[in-house]
C-alpha cells in the first residue's frame, strides 16, 4: 500500500498542500459522504472566509451555514462551529493529540479523529471510513452490512491491525485513494490494484457481492404544506430549529408554524416539490394566501419567523431543494458566495 500511495497515492488535493491539523479536519468532515470533487470549490471557498480555527470559532453560525449550503448534512456544520469554539477555548487553537481526547469534541468520531492524528500529527492511528470500510470487506470477504456494529467491531479490528505504525498517515491515505479511485463500489478496477493477490473477493470473483449491502425497507413519504407569504418585496421565512433536518436554515414556514391555519378557499397552491432524505421522502405544496385575505392566519409569538427582503435571499442560507423554489419563483439569478 506504501508502495501504491508512493506511485499514485494523491498529494495535491487543496487540503494536502500545506498541511495543518485544520486544514486536515476541515476536509475529512467535508469529505464524509460526499465526494471529493463535489468537496473542492466548498473547501476553498470555506477556507477563503474562515483562515484558521480561531476565525472560524469567532464566526456566526449563520455564516457557517451559508458556506455549507448545498453540502448537505447540517449537522456537520453545526459541530464544525461548535468544535472550533472548543479547541480555541480548551486546547489553545490546536487538535489535542490523543485519540480519547480527539474524540471527544463535537462530531469528530474516531475515524476522522484517526485521520487527523495520522495525517496532521504522523501519529499511529487507524481509521475506517467508507472507503476502507469497503476496502477491507472485500480483502476478507467480512460478512454482513458494516452499519452493523458487530460488523463495524470486525473491520475496526482488521484496519488496526494491519495499519502500521510508521507512514501511518500515507498508509491511511493510500487506504482511503484505492477505495475512491480504484475498489469502488459498482466497477472495482481489480487489474490495477496492489491488494489483488491478497483480495478475498478478487479470487474467489465475489467482488459484486460484497461489502453486503444493507437490506432495503421501502422509506415513507411525508407531506407538508408551506406558505410562500410575500409583503412587497418581503417573504416570510422560519428559521428551523438547531438540530434534525434542515437544522439551523431558513426555510417557508410549515402550516405547523402558524397558530391558525389559512381557510381553504383563501389559499391558492403556488408550487409543489419533492425531495428525498435517506429515511423519507418529502412531498411539499407551498400555499400563498390570496391578497384580501393575508391576515386571515397569525403568526405564532415565535421569534424564528421573520421577514426577509427577497434581494437577501442569497445571503441567508437555504436547504437545497427550498432555495430551487425560491429562486425560480423570484427569478433570482444563482450567485456563489
Ligand atoms: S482486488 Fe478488486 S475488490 Fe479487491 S481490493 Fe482490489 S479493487 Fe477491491
Amino acid at each position: 500500500m506504501l508502495g501504491f500511495y508512493d506511485l499514485q497515492g494523491r498529494k495535491d488535493l487543496p487540503w494536502q498542500l500545506n498541511k495543518t491539523d485544520y486544514s486536515v479536519w476541515v476536509s475529512e468532515i467535508m469529505l464524509q459522504q460526499t465526494q471529493v470533487k463535489t468537496v473542492i470549490p466548498y473547501y476553498l471557498r470555506f477556507m477563503q472566509s474562515f483562515k484558521s480555527v480561531e476565525a472560524l470559532a469567532d464566526a456566526h453560525i449563520d455564516d457557517v451555514l451559508k458556506h455549507w449550503e448545498g453540502l448537505g448534512y447540517y449537522s456537520r456544520a453545526r459541530n464544525l462551529h461548535a468544535c472550533a469554539k472548543q479547541v480555541v477555548t480548551q486546547f489553545n487553537s490546536r487538535f489535542p493529540q490523543t485519540l480519547t481526547e480527539i474524540i471527544s469534541l463535537p462530531g469528530i468520531g474516531e475515524s476522522t479523529g484517526g485521520a487527523i492524528l495520522s495525517l496532521a500529527y504522523r501519529l499511529p492511528e487507524a481509521i475506517l471510513d467508507g472507503n476502507v470500510k469497503r476496502v477491507l470487506a472485500r480483502v476478507f470477504l467480512v460478512d454482513g452490512w458494516y452499519g452493523n456494529a458487530k460488523v463495524s467491531q470486525e473491520l475496526w479490528k482488521i484496519s488496526r491491525k494491519y495499519t502500521p505504525n510508521k507512514r501511518t498517515g500515507d498508509f491511511n491515505q493510500a487506504m482511503m485513494d484505492l477505495g475512491a479511485g480504484i475498489c469502488n463500489r459498482s466497477n472495482p478496477q481489480c487489474e490495477i490494484c496492489p491488494l489483488t493477490k491478497h483480495c478475498e473477493a478478487k479470487q474467489k470473483n465475489l467482488t459484486k457481492e460484497y461489502p453486503h449491502r444493507k437490506q432495503k425497507k421501502a422509506i415513507p413519504m411525508k407531506e407538508v404544506t408551506m406558505l410562500l407569504d410575500a409583503k412587497g418585496s418581503k417573504i416570510l421565512l422560519h428559521k428551523r430549529p438547531p438540530s434534525g433536518i434542515w437544522g439551523g436554515l431558513w426555510s417557508l414556514p410549515e402550516q405547523t408554524n402558524l397558530s391558525h391555519q389559512s381557510n381553504q378557499k383563501s389559499i391558492k397552491i403556488t408550487g409543489q416539490f419533492k425531495h428525498t432524505f435517506s429515511h423519507y421522502h418529502l412531498k411539499a405544496t407551498v400555499i400563498s394566501p390570496s391578497k384580501n385575505q393575508q391576515k386571515n392566519y397569525q403568526i405564532e409569538d415565535n421569534s424564528e419567523l421573520a421577514w426577509h427582503n427577497v434581494n437577501e435571499l442569497t445571503k441567508l442560507a437555504l436547504p437545497t431543494p427550498i432555495k430551487k423554489f425560491l429562486y425560480k419563483h423570484f427569478a433570482i439569478k444563482e450567485e456563489r458566495l
